[in-house]
């Protein structure tokens, strides 16, 4: 079995309306991607800032400008079609209520929970750089470490996304100079504690980081703490999906993961991992 759960079926970019993607055509794009890759489990997971009903759980700027789409809709379109429906949730700290009442009140199939700022600044967002603000890297990865903790022992989501995306500008921007295991120790604790899945990302090798998430090293320690695994390549265009899936499954082997996690309506189950039918 291989999945591809945490996808966009847009591009983050403006005027990518939900009339112009969420389309019978555009979905169609995806699952013969999928069909090309071998994957046999394809879902959606939608930012979920992009919907009105998420101005709930906080109101950023870039929330208030990006939330133009109704989320019951979003969910009936994708009922429609034979994709899992997931949705990428942001963990707002202090909001861990209303985002779950937010979450339970629709019938997702998985929540992929993410952490893309550290208080109002963005690790991976040049208009909310976080280090235009803090230049010190040791600040910035201890903080995004305790954010993405927090998110896994909120117990409010199924999958922890892209779990060191605050590498993702590689060396563009400060690197702290301990060892990152001294990082990760912390969200590996929660890791295990939670039980949530660590997703396996291919997201990294299109960034300026060119490594997938997590690092082997971040991987490593996961496994060691018994924790599972979800797949996913974030795709935001038909053709990412499963990209660079020859790398992620080559990663698992390595560290001995043999199966990943599949879900239906929030229930998981583990499935024999299957192997990639294509190298790029
Ligand atoms: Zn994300
Ligand atoms: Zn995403």
């Amino acid at each position: 079995m291989l999945t591809d759960y945490h996808l966009h079926l847009r591009p983050d970019e403006p005027d990518t309306t939900a009339e112009r993607y969420f389309t019978a055509a555009n979905v169609e794009r995806y699952l013969d991607a999928a069909r090309e890759a071998g994957i046999e489990e394809l879902g959606v997971s939608e930012h979920v800032y992009r919907f009105t009903q998420a101005l709930d759980l906080w109101r950023h700027p870039f929330w208030e400008e990006q939330a133009r789409d109704d989320l019951d809709a979003y969910c009936e379109f994708v009922r429609g079609t034979p994709l899992r429906l997931g949705v990428e949730c942001d963990f707002i700290p202090g909001a861990e209520d209303r985002t779950a009442a937010l979450l339970e009140a629709r019938d997702f199939d998985y929540v992929v929970g993410s952490v893309h700022f550290v208080g109002e600044q963005a690790v991976d967002h040049e208009g909310w750089d976080v280090w235009e603000r803090s230049g010190d890297p040791d600040e910035v990865w201890r903080r995004y470490f305790e954010a993405l903790a927090e998110c896994a022992r909120s117990g409010l989501f199924d999958i922890l996304a892209h779990p060191d995306l605050v590498k993702v500008w590689g060396g563009a921007r400060p690197l702290p100079e301990r060892d990152p295991r001294f990082y990760y120790e912390p969200a590996v604790e929660a890791i295990a504690e939670s039980g949530i899945a660590v997703e396996l990302s291919t997201a990294g090798l299109r960034k300026p980081v060119g490594e997938l998430y997590p690092a082997p090293a971040f991987a490593a320690m996961c496994v060691e703490a018994g924790a599972s695994f979800a797949l996913s390549s974030d795709a935001h265009l038909p053709e990412q999906v499963g990209f660079g899936y020859a790398d992620a499954l080559a990663c698992l082997g390595e560290l001995g993961v043999r199966e990943i996690c599949v879900f239906e309506r929030r229930q998981r189950r583990l499935e024999t991992l299957g192997a990639a039918v294509r190298e790029d």
